[in-house]
């Protein structure tokens, strides 16, 4: 009988992946490869490419002892045609094979590379996650306005996750009302748990520090788990020491601490080393114990049944054009220092710094710095996406895109926020220290020293005054700006404009 191939590609490092469940160990043969194509095709962070590349060793590793052939092509291989399709190519004809199991890529990109392959490619649903596309899609099917909380209380149901009969525990589905509250700097905080580079780690180190010399990002030290056992390990320490304090601190930024109580389980997770049912039943199991309130587990919770599976849906159900949305035309090209160039902005140069040197920020540093900066400032949204895909080791599209794209810049007019995530400095002022250290005064509404997020807030919603003015949810907004004297009004719009200027100047802002 002719031979199969099974292809395992760099984010499916599960044992339970569909394609190796559907597979016939004894006749078919697994192909995973480290190719240029999937590593260049937007400069991933150094540390990005080695966590990747190290997790995939290692399970070609354990596949091979739980009894698979494995045919694993490394990045230097002189024979590496440094494409999938072209390795599944060279493969079938060494093997003889005809067809191909695959389990559907994270990115339509890969889907269409693989859909149109000269060889048969079969894609599996990839079962790694609590809703399937027909439940998500049937979810969706005739409703105006696609909210995730709705779905995330679907899911409560579905999984029964945090529920007391048919109610949710706590008495309440959603605490995040409980959740915003800025974080001391006196506090001890164990942080995630660090690994030290093994063998396997160290050879891959030595080839990302060859081959990409000049990816922006720093390689060491590198701390990451990049097997299961690693990243269980760092779960049940995040469980243990972070998750109590979680919800209370989830919006909190310090400029001495760049974890908090996050989880930074985001790599393991989206690389198949962790599952997500497991990760919730294993919080539930903190909170129905006593060790962990129900504001911290339902508000961790609902970040991985909610959130994750919510922009997964709406990544597949929106289509391949939907990272190169632009509903509000922002064309601005993205300023310098997201790629560590200079800027005055401390809370700016902190979330860029700790992005360099841990291809990691937590939510709110995505959200309400580098994206809210981005947002107000006008900038090409399709760039910006390209920027995050790239800086995050967590990062893959169908993840990253909603909410870089939908949540962050709006850019899918409104599909995924029902307003824009913008704010001025007074959030970032209340939620974090980085004001203390800033050239700009946070207080100061207008003139040279005054925040930029405060200038640009309200030119923002000038600019886009016919879209949003009748929204809602920013009606208040738009009356403060109308109550504003008209003399403060135009100091307003004139320092906003000579940010911009300074921008489009490449002058340092
Ligand atoms: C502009 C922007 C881009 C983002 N890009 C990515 C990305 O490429 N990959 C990614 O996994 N997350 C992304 N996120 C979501 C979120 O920032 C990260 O999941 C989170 O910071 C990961 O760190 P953590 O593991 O410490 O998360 P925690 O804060 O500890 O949360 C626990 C888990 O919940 C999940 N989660 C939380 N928020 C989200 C969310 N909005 N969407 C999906 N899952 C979520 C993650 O799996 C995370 O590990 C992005 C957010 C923004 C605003
Ligand atoms: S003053 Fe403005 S620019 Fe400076 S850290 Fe605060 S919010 Fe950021």
């Amino acid at each position: 009988m002719v031979s199969r191939l099974v292809l395992v590609l760099g984010d499916q490092v599960s044992p339970g992946l569909s394609a190796l469940q559907e597979a016939d160990k004894a006749r078919d043969l697994v192909v995973m490869a480290e190719v240029m194509g999937e590593a260049a095709y937007v400069r991933h962070h150094p540390k990005k490419i080695a966590f990747c590349l190290a997790a995939m060793r290692k399970f070609a590793a354990r596949l091979e002892r739980d009894g698979w052939r494995v045919a694993y092509t490394r990045l230097d291989d002189a024979e590496n045609s440094q494409s999938i399709v072209g390795e599944l190519l060279r493969r079938a004809e060494a093997e003889g094979a005809d067809s191909v199991l695959a389990t559907e890529p994270g990115e339509w990109r890969l889907i269409e590379a693989l859909s149109h392959a000269p060889i048969k490619v079969r894609q599996l649903p990839d079962t790694r996650f609590i809703a399937s596309h027909a439940e998500f899609d049937a979810w969706a099917e005739g409703r105006k306005s696609l909210r995730m909380e709705y779905f995330y209380r679907e899911m409560r149901r579905k999984t029964g996750l945090l529920m007391e009969g048919d109610d949710p525990a706590g008495g309440k589905w959603n605490f995040d009302h409980d959740n915003r509250k800025p974080a001391s700097d006196d506090l001890f905080r164990e942080g995630p748990l660090k690994f030290d580079p093994d063998e396997t780690v160290n050879a891959v180190l030595d080839l990302v520090e060859r081959r990409f010399p000049d990816n922006f990002g720093r390689l060491r030290p590198f701390w990451f788990a990049t097997d299961a056992d690693q990243a269980n390990t760092a779960l049940d320490h995040f469980l243990e020491h972070a998750l109590p304090c979680f919800g209370d601190y989830q919006d909190a930024m310090l400029e001495g601490d760049r974890f908090l109580y996050h989880a930074v389980i985001s790599p393991y997770l989206n690389a198949g080393l962790l599952d997500p049912l497991d990760i919730c039943r294993r919080a539930e199991a903190e909170y129905r114990a006593g060790r962990a309130p129900i504001n911290a587990v339902e508000g961790f919770i609902r970040q991985i049944l909610g959130w994750r599976e919510y922009v997964r849906g709406i990544y597949y159900r929106e289509g391949p054009d939907y990272p190169r949305r632009n509903a509000l035309n922002h064309q601005r090209k993205l300023p310098d220092f997201y790629w560590g160039g200079e800027t005055r902005m401390n809370c700016v140069a902190h979330a860029v710094a700790q992005t360099r040197d841990e291809a990691y920020a937590h939510h709110i540093q995505r959200l309400m710095v580098t994206g809210n900066f981005a947002l107000l400032a006008g900038v090409n949204p399709t760039e910006l996406h390209e920027w995050y895909l790239a800086v995050y080791a967590d990062a893959y599209e169908w993840v990253e895109a909603p909410n870089t794209v939908g949540m962050s810049q709006f850019a899918d007019g409104g599909i995924i926020a029902s307003k824009p995530y913008i704010s001025s400095g007074n959030y970032i002022s209340k939620m974090s220290d980085y004001c203390r250290g800033c050239a700009y005064k946070v207080t100061q509404k207008t003139g040279a020293g005054a925040c930029p997020f405060n200038l640009l807030y309200w030119g923002f919603l000038d600019r886009h005054r016919d879209r949003f003015q009748g929204n809602p949810r920013m009606a208040q907004m738009y009356r403060t700006w109308d109550r504003m004297a008209a003399d403060r009004r135009a100091a307003v719009l004139d320092g906003a404009q000579a940010i911009l200027d300074r921008l489009s100047a490449g002058e340092t802002v």
